[in-house]
């Protein structure tokens, strides 16, 4: 295979540091600068929500009036671009002030936008309209998600677009970082936004009778991803695949199985500017203060040598709250104290509102977003919880285990992927990096917090080398980052 340096188009809904909902955005933002510093000509497009802010980011107009055509009608968007902070990569904002000059990224607050099929659509449509502008074409456009995964049905299908020569040969990746969320909409949407009905069918974008973002990133792309190899056969089944899981196994020669990396920048217990005090795996004492400053700010009482255990996450079922809330009883009769920052279903944040005021000397929460304040709890913490249903990659127990702050995950997804459970030898040949559990049960849940207790109140060795393991893991976008360059060059050499 040659080395010559690939032009790539990472296109999303969201990328740190300008917007972020979840993992999406720290994900798309880390792989582009990691596959610029492996060389390549990486360019990266996302909507210009109202929320980013344009003068820090010094966005300036680079094709200030775009007339977009598709379904019978004209839009005039524009877009903009700054260089991705630290870097020059270019980063290009598609506007459109009907769609995107409003609050939020998928709707106000909870819920989403009624229109989310027509803002989207037209993000998808204006970002192979503005590289013609721009006259730049990539050798590969990867797309991330049902907010993208038009793109590459408007490439084979549309009428304007599949038969210009501008477009011809570019090849598309499309990643699924949660099969949960489709982006289901209305049949009409087809021909809204110019597509031929030729795809809606069932091998197409249809899904029971609506247009599917999502099935038309999984059918049409020429390779999809899912964020960690254990996530790519788990969607391929009834189990997780969401209806989705025969299309995805007709699928299966294409469908590839990325762990996503981390921001070792961002996140790096020995440059963190949000934390108490720096450390490393060399010089430990940091971590320690940094305990004790998160023990402060929730009101816990100060003690070194009670395990505290953290959670930052979204506040859904999804993450295992239906478990957390019924395991609660029994989780705070440990001798352990939690902190919990999170948003998302009302009932799990009352719930676990009233158990802190119960439980104030065990239990702290903190309902909302904060990102100073997750990085404090995943710097201060001893140990992670991450009991999701089901999860794709997940961010936050790589995060941890950089941070010495043992993750306790389900067996699921990318947690599988990254995490080693602890059993005396694991620890012993230096492979443990945490502890797993299977059934979905609160029991199952409380054992396995019941059981990382023990070892760190019973067993200060065994401790200090799990945290030690932990710390040792490289989770950097590295490995995964050279992945997809080799899946990119693949297809275009194919
Ligand atoms: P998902 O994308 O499914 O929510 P991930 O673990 O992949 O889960 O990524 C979640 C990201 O969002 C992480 O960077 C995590 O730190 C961040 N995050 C989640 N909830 C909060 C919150 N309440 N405050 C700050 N950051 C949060």
């Amino acid at each position: 295979m040659s080395t010559n340096p690939l032009k790539i188009l990472l296109v999303a809904s969201e990328a740190v540091p300008f917007c972020k909902t979840g993992g999406l955005a720290d994900v798309v933002g880390a792989l582009a600068k990691e596959l610029s510093r492996l060389g390549h000509e990486v360019r990266l497009a996302i909507p210009r929500y109202a929320d980013i802010d344009s003068r820090r980011f010094r966005l300036l107009p680079i094709l200030p009036e775009m007339k977009v055509n598709y379904g019978g009608q004209t839009f005039t968007g524009s877009v903009f671009r700054c260089p991705y902070p630290g870097t020059d990569l270019p980063v290009y904002f598609v506007d459109e002030p009907n769609f995107f000059d409003r609050p939020g990224i998928y709707g106000p607050g909870r819920g989403d936008y009624p229109d989310n099929n027509i803002r989207f659509a037209f993000f998808n449509m204006a970002t192979l309209w503005a590289l013609k502008g721009l006259d730049w074409r990539p050798d590969v456009i990867h797309a991330n998600d049902w907010q993208t995964g038009l793109i590459p049905a408007l490439l084979q299908h549309h009428p304007e677009v599949a038969s210009d020569p501008f477009y011809q040969g570019i090849r598309t990746v499309f990643s699924i970082h949660n099969l949960a969320y489709q982006g289901n909409f209305d049949k009409w949407t087809i021909p809204n936004i110019g597509l031929p009905w030729s795809v809606f069918t069932p091998d197409g974008m249809e899904f029971y009778n609506q247009a599917s973002f999502l099935k038309s990133g999984v059918v049409f792309s020429d390779a999809l991803v899912a964020v960690s190899p254990t996530y790519a056969k788990e969607i391929q089944s009834e189990e997780f695949g969401a209806g989705l899981a025969g299309t995805l196994s007709g699928r299966a020669d294409s469908l590839y199985g990325i762990l996503n990396g981390i921001d070792t920048e961002e996140w790096n217990p020995e440059g963190d500017k949000e934390i108490a005090e720096p450390f490393s795996g060399a010089r430990m004492q940091g971590k320690a203060a940094c305990k004790a400053h998160l023990q402060r700010r929730a009101g816990l009482p100060e003690k070194p040598r009670v395990p505290l255990v953290a959670m930052v996450s979204r506040l859904i079922a999804g993450k295992g709250f239906d478990l957390i809330t019924e395991a609660l009883p029994e989780l705070l009769a440990l001798d352990a104290q939690y902190v919990v920052l999170g948003n998302g279903e009302p009932a799990y944040e009352q719930a676990l509102v009233e158990a802190a005021k119960a439980h104030p000397d065990r239990l702290y929460i903190q309902v909302g977003y904060d990102i100073s304040l997750s990085h404090q709890m995943i710097a201060g913490a001893d140990l992670f919880l991450m009991p999701s249903r089901y999860e794709p990659c997940g961010l936050t127990q790589m995060y941890s285990m950089r941070y010495g702050t043992v993750p306790i995950v389900r067996l699921t997804g990318g947690l599988s992927d990254s995490v080693v459970d602890a059993s005396p030898a694991s620890v012993r040949d230096g492979s443990a990096t945490g502890f797993q559990f299977a059934p979905y049960t609160a029991e199952a849940l409380v054992d396995t917090v019941r059981r990382a207790v023990s070892v760190y109140t019973q067993d200060p060795a065994a401790w200090a080398r799990l945290v030690q393991n932990a710390m040792a893991q490289n989770h950097s976008w590295a490995k995964s980052a050279g992945e997809y360059v080799e899946l990119y060059r693949g297809l275009i050499e194919s």
